[in-house]
């Protein structure tokens, strides 16, 4: 064996051992006697005494931060007054009888464990030093235990772990996709999957009952904190199952991952619909680890006199005690909302007997100001915020105003674990008055809102709603699934009313019409991303921090320097010919 501990796991009950153990030296003092090297490895940090009169093998004034070595010597106590109680191998150290230099390094382009100062293009080149880290090696751990957990979990329900092709035809999630040209075929690509999903409902025709993959996806959107092009999601199907099922088992196996890593109980998993998140919170995603909801105070204003709240909604947030807010915050939120969409912001201040302080307070009648405190619960020294206009609008700028008001960091406070239920069937109606999916084509309608799918048209479907749900940890949407369709013809009537015509829908997904000819099973399913996930639990704020080679902003690897062209002889060979781009895309 090559040693016969790791450095850092040595500890005061090895004391009198004769030990070997290999890492990359930390740190070094060398005051021309004795030489002191703390020795790195994945397990932590221990204390080597390199003495030059008694150690075999190199020379230790010879040694400098990152060479690797390999030392065998004694485990001793350290002397009085010189243990460190701060590491957990800090009151021994190794005497070291032996030492060998396995390798040498240059000094380092960047250093190991000190963020703050280093450029990101410059770490990500770097990516291997940076891994060395503390940081990324505690992350990646943690992530480990994540996936461990969650197979573990699924293994125990009867779900079978099956991996899906990565060169397919594209599956429609709503992004652009990446496409690899298929060199037997010029002319024709594959594409690469933005996620397993018409493989895991074909896995399920295909009496597999119950499936989950640890799967990556790509998806060409713009990559940023909490995006990537390329990303791991937990993808599961269950065959005759509902969406309570479904929410049932991914609620207990997150709760399981969660658990394993924070080792603390997993919070209950709540329930809201989609309907009271965007009233509430004015996104589908809240964050519920704080208050400062949205109140709905548009029934006090349906008869004002007031121009501003003339409108189809006005909602409000209080402030607690932000009644001290200084002016030029208080101008800030106005820009702020303006910059959103808004017209304006209203914001008003609270004080003894309901009193409103406020430049349009002269405009509001006493029984608008009295209800609009009384709708509000608002007290003496609260602050009011108003904003007017569409209903959307306003719930998307309020919505974005409360979390610049109160979010807490990543990772702090009581997590809060929500399922989003109901979600609307559509989320938009195009140019060409075609709905939009808000999950994906294959999403079954809500069933009390099927006469509704038939009657509607343009903008009246955007109230249909569906059974898709979404899971939110602490405002960060987790994953989202559905009950999926599994009868041909309400496919085939879905694919119709999203504008998709019977022999387009046939070119693209006759495989799956086909499939549900034969007996398809009622299912369900959800995915969800694990590099969200992990990053909430180890409370970093981008996602880069829990990949191990992750892409920059750009979406560029520095250190492989991927993308790069491709040699002439290839693109002849794949029968493409590229032409100089002329913009951005073009
Ligand atoms: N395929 C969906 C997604 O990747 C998840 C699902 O519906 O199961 O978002």
């Amino acid at each position: 064996m090559m040693r016969s501990h790791r450095a850092g796991d040595l500890r005061p009950e090895h004391r009198g051992e004769q030990v070997t153990v290999c890492g990359w030296v930390d740190g070094h003092r060398d005051h021309g006697g004795v030489v002191f090297v703390d020795l790195r490895d994945i397990a932590g940090v221990v204390q080597v005494v390199l003495d030059p009169q008694h150690v075999q093998g190199a020379d230790p004034h010879a040694v400098r931060s990152e060479f690797v070595l390999r030392v065998t010597g004694l485990v001793r106590d350290r002397p009085d007054g010189t243990i460190n109680t701060e590491l957990p191998s800090g009151a021994i150290e190794v005497a070291a009888e032996q030492v060998e230099v396995l390798n040498a390094s240059d000094p380092t382009p960047i250093p190991i464990d000190e963020r703050a100062e280093v450029d990101e293009v410059l770490r990500l080149r770097h990516r291997y030093l940076d891994l060395r880290g503390q940081r990324m090696q505690s992350n990646l751990r943690l992530r480990a235990l994540v996936t461990r957990t969650l197979r573990k979990e699924l293994d125990e329900r009867g779900f079978i772990e099956i991996e899906t092709p990565l060169l397919i035809a594209s599956t429609p999630e709503g992004a652009r996709d990446f496409v690899v040209p298929a060199r037997l075929a010029p002319g024709s690509f594959y594409a690469l999957p933005q996620s397993p999903q018409l493989f895991k409902q074909l896995l399920m025709v295909g009496g597999m009952d119950r499936y989950y993959q640890v799967a990556r996806c790509l998806r060409d959107e713009d990559p940023r904190a909490d995006r990537q092009f390329e990303f791991t999601q937990l993808d599961a199907e269950m065959s005759f199952a509902d969406a309570e099922d479904v929410m049932e088992v991914i609620g207990a196996v997150v709760a399981a991952a969660i658990e394993a890593a924070t080792g603390e109980p997993a919070p209950a998993v709540e329930r809201i619909t989609w309907h009271d998140a965007m009233e509430r919170y004015g996104t589908d995603k809240p964050d519920l680890r704080f208050g400062l909801e949205l109140v709905d105070v548009s029934e006090v204003f349906a008869a004002t006199e007031f121009r501003a709240f003339q409108a189809d909604a006005v909602k409000a947030i209080r402030v607690p005690d932000g009644g001290d807010f200084a002016r030029n915050r208080l101008d800030g939120l106005i820009e702020r909302a303006k910059s959103l969409g808004a017209e304006g912001l209203v914001w008003m201040r609270v004080q003894e007997g309901g009193v409103l302080d406020a430049p349009v307070a002269k405009f509001l009648s006493e029984a608008e100001c009295i209800g609009l405190v009384d709708c509000t619960a608002a007290e003496p020294g609260d602050l009011l915020l108003l904003v007017s206009g569409d209903r959307s609008l306003v719930r998307r700028v309020l919505g974005t105003i409360r979390l610049d008001l109160g979010r807490p960091p990543v990772g702090e406070g009581p997590m809060r674990l929500a399922w989003v239920v109901d979600f609307p069937l559509f989320e938009a109606v195009d140019d060409d008055g075609n709905p939009v999916p808000a999950h994906h084509p294959f999403t079954t309608p809500h069933p009390d809102d099927l006469e509704l799918l038939a009657s509607a048209s343009g903008p009246a479907l955007l109230a249909v709603r569906s059974l898709a749900y979404d899971l939110v940890l602490d405002g960060w949407e987790l994953g989202s699934g559905s009950v999926r369709i599994h009868r041909a013809d309400l496919q085939q009537q879905i694919f119709e009313l999203l504008g998709i015509s019977p022999e387009q829908a046939q070119a693209r997904f006759g495989f799956l019409l086909d499939a549900f000819r034969y007996g398809a099973p009622p299912h369900a399913g959800f995915a969800f991303g694990i590099d969200r996930l992990v990053m909430i639990l180890c409370g970093e704020e981008n996602i880069r921090e829990v990949i191990a080679f992750p892409k920059t902003q750009s979406g560029a690897d520095p250190l492989t320097g991927a993308p790069t062209p491709l040699e002439a002889v290839q693109l002849t060979e794949l029968g493409l010919n590229v032409r100089p781009p002329t913009k951005k895309g073009g």
